[in-house]
């Protein structure tokens, strides 16, 4: 690693949209993009003169069991106020917020540092605030005609939460978030699978130089791009001698680049005050109510001991919560063969193919009979592979009628007895002199090479251990 780079600091502060069923302030359904725009609105979410607030207590409580879930110090009195702003999309001219009396401080995140190793990143604060509205600019941003405004988004409760600037790399910020998104997901407060339901700030320096924020980046890839982008871009710009500027930049998705925004202003006053129509919130009883569930933490320990599988996937299987509910639903077809078909081989075919798990998860018995069809000997591990292809490109094709034995008895993947494979073996090595001498040398390979060129022959029926025998035993060893 370059010297650079072990003196990378980053920071991030990451906004999540809460799952609830109404809005923060009003009744108004959260449940909202699949409809027109505008049309999930009301006097307290358009910002009307005399609309009140009214505060959503689930809000509040899916917040709290995040801040307990995370180990943070509950704050005695928790304290919205106003944020004053001008913005088309944001109605009232301010945002309701928390300013210096947020619900949590403290508490931290474990990750996994690039070597591996456990590292616990400290959190600043957790509170919560209203989305603003979104704006739609007709055409591109930058010539558009014109630009509409759609307030159905104003008003969804947010979580934000803003950690120490102690991550060192990019992929560091990926896996805190990876981890954030599960425990979130585990706490049953938040979908990801929703569009704009996570939106992340990040800060980004070289230790002795100026910090760069990068804003509202809406994806977890991509935030790892954009501190990726930003490395390449203030390294090359130290080593010109030139100087970081202090500045806010944008990050273009597409082109995986960041341009600066606007240089940083002068600290924007936003004129915090206390939000007068809203009470303070006292949660120190609250929270000792709060119970939390199992956390991806403890499920990968209870997995690798209960199951005795590897750290590795039992903390891939964990990482997502419906995969860990997929592999528990199938643990019995054997916990080992289980872990590594879901986390070694199911998830890249399913990334591969950009489909969702749930493709799987509904029809896990057909999957669990794959996986015996290879236990049982009925096939090699390669044609499972094989048969998974089929099975997952039949059902990208909305074919759900073929079941894997199906596509194991219509192909002939059927492992046959090695010794029928006898005769593909002696034609191989009879065209193949120059290998077997070359094995008879003591050249490395060549005996992989002529057991490589019967398994291409055998399409996948065979047992690569068997072929290996067969060979070493027709060569007389
Ligand atoms: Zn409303
Ligand atoms: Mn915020």
């Amino acid at each position: 690693m370059a010297d650079e780079e072990t003196n990378v600091i980053i920071g991030l502060e990451v906004h999540c949209q809460l799952d609830t069923k109404s809005k923060l302030f009003c009744g108004c359904s959260a449940n909202f993009r699949a409809d027109a725009p505008n049309t999930h609105v009301c006097p307290v979410c358009l910002g009307l003169p005399g609309a009140l607030p009214v505060l959503n207590k689930n809000a509040i409580e899916f917040a709290l069991r995040v801040a307990k879930a995370l180990n943070c110090t509950f704050t005695k009195e928790g304290e919205f106020c106003r944020k004053n702003y001008f913005y088309p999309d944001l109605v009232k001219a301010y945002q309701i917020t928390m300013g210096d009396s947020p619900l949590a401080t403290g508490g931290y995140i474990e990750i996994e540092d690039d070597a591996g190793n456990p590292k616990i990143v400290s959190l600043t604060r957790i509170h919560v605030e209203e989305d603003p509205g979104r704006l739609v600019h007709m055409g591109s941003k930058e010539r558009g005609h014109y630009t509409l405004v759609d307030y159905n988004r104003s008003g969804i409760p947010l979580i934000e939460m803003v950690t120490e600037p102690e991550l060192s790399s990019p992929k560091e910020a990926r896996r805190l978030l990876s981890k954030l998104r599960a425990t979130l997901e585990y706490l049953d407060v938040f979908d990801p699978e929703k569009d704009g339901s996570i939106r992340v700030d990040a800060n980004i320096s070289f230790r002795g130089h100026e910090r760069v924020e990068i804003k509202n980046i809406s994806s977890y890839k991509g935030v790892e791009k954009a501190l990726t982008f930003e490395i390449t871009r203030q390294k090359n710009l130290i080593r010109r001698g030139g100087t970081i500027a202090r500045e806010t930049r944008h990050f273009q998705e597409r082109k995986g680049t960041t341009s600066s925004a606007r240089s940083k202003e002068t600290a924007t006053d936003y004129r915090y005050f206390p939000e007068p129509d809203l009470p303070v919130i006292r949660v120190a009883d609250w929270v000792e109510t709060i119970a939390l569930p199992e956390l991806p933490d403890a499920r990968r320990d209870r997995f690798m001991q209960q199951y005795s599988i590897a750290v590795g996937h039992a903390r891939t299987i964990t990482g997502d919560l419906r995969l860990a509910e997929f592999y528990e639903g199938i643990v019995d077809v054997g916990a080992t063969v289980a872990a590594s078909w879901v986390a070694d081989i199911l998830i890249g075919e399913l990334n591969y193919r950009g489909m969702a798990l749930e493709t799987v998860t509904t029809r896990a018995q057909e999957f669990k009979n794959l996986i015996s069809l290879v236990r049982s000997k009925t096939i090699t591990d390669k044609a499972g592979v094989e048969v998974l292809r089929v099975w997952l490109d039949n059902l990208y094709a909305g074919d759900r009628t073929e079941t894997p034995a199906q596509i194991v008895a219509r192909l002939g993947l059927s492992r046959e007895d090695g010794s029928s494979f006898r005769v593909i073996v002696e034609q191989t090595l009879a065209s193949n002199h120059q290998a077997i001498a070359d094995h008879k040398a003591g050249k490395k390979g060549a005996l992989n090479f002529i057991v490589g060129q019967v398994l291409k022959e055998t399409k996948g029926k065979s047992e690569p251990r068997e072929i290996h025998a067969m060979v070493a035993e027709l060569i007389g060893e």
